[in-house]
């Protein structure tokens, strides 16, 4: 068999507020380190030529935040990413893609009062949290993925934490999340769950949450995993999501990746 190669799968350029735009990209799953690749995001005004390196890249991150005053001198941009090997000639350049869509000052505006209802000292309702998301391709666990069978074989891995790449999740974002009422209690009576609940919060529109991505509140040391998520856009903007929570049992693997992925980036 052919070990594939490390590629991207997919790259998405979005104007995230007035001077930042969001590349956000997934990597093909593979077998291969790495450690072993140089990897770069690059840019350019024209989509076939003159591009520049922005940052080097890890399998550590999914998303870079470019600054570019994209609101006030609308223009668009490209980005792409080139992987090169250290050990032979292989090279890897991936399509060039622009800016999904315009920035509206309208959404923006939007934006920046979702931030400040979030996240104002005195005012705000959300309370910071680590949000980790998911892994969804990248190099393959080498603990406990079975190539035959064509999945992981262990729940409470510690190496990819159920999600079958390495590592499991990107290092954490900090976001501010307004939770709704915990509903413990209820929990409790209805379905003899102790120490467990469910619940629902509003975000702000970055990161960009899915199911199965993860939130710590690292001030209580509590742990959800995303049931669903509900998008509240703007002109194609993600303005809001709310999400359904799924909270997780202390001695849950995912409670470790927390702890060692913060501990990690500190
Ligand atoms: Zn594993």
């Amino acid at each position: 068999m052919n070990d594939p190669r490390i590629e991207v799968r997919s790259i998405r350029a979005t104007p995230l507020d007035r001077k930042h735009v969001l590349v956000a990209w997934e990597f093909a799953p593979t077998l291969e380190r790495f450690s072993d690749y140089e990897i770069w995001l690059e840019k350019s005004n024209a989509p076939h030529d003159g591009f520049e390196r922005v940052t080097a890249l890890t399998d550590k991150t999914g998303s870079y935040i470019d600054e570019e005053r994209v609101f006030k001198f609308w223009k668009q941009y490209f980005v792409r990413i080139n992987i090169k090997s250290k050990n032979d000639d292989y090279e890897f350049i991936s399509d060039a893609y622009g800016i999904e869509y315009p920035p509206n000052v309208e959404a923006m505006e939007l934006i920046r009062r979702t931030k400040v209802t979030l996240e104002n000292n005195r005012y705000g309702n959300g309370i910071e949290c680590n949000v980790f998301l998911k892994k969804t391709g990248g190099q393959r666990c080498v603990e406990c993925f079975d190539h035959l069978k064509g999945r992981v074989t262990k729940s409470q891995c510690d190496n990819c934490y159920g999600t079958g790449y390495t590592g499991g999740f990107y290092i954490p974002i900090k976001a501010y999340i307004n939770f709704s009422v915990d509903r413990k209690v209820s929990q409790i009576a209805d379905v003899g769950r102790m120490g467990r609940s469910e619940n629902h919060a509003i975000m702000g529109g970055y990161p960009v949450l899915r199911p199965g991505d993860v939130i710590h509140d690292a001030r209580l040391h509590r742990v959800w995993v995303i049931v669903t998520v509900e998008n509240i856009e703007r002109r194609r903007h993600l303005i809001k999501q709310k999400i359904h929570l799924d909270e997780q049992e202390r001695t849950h693997v995912l409670y470790l990746m927390c702890e060692e992925k913060n501990a990690e980036q500190e």
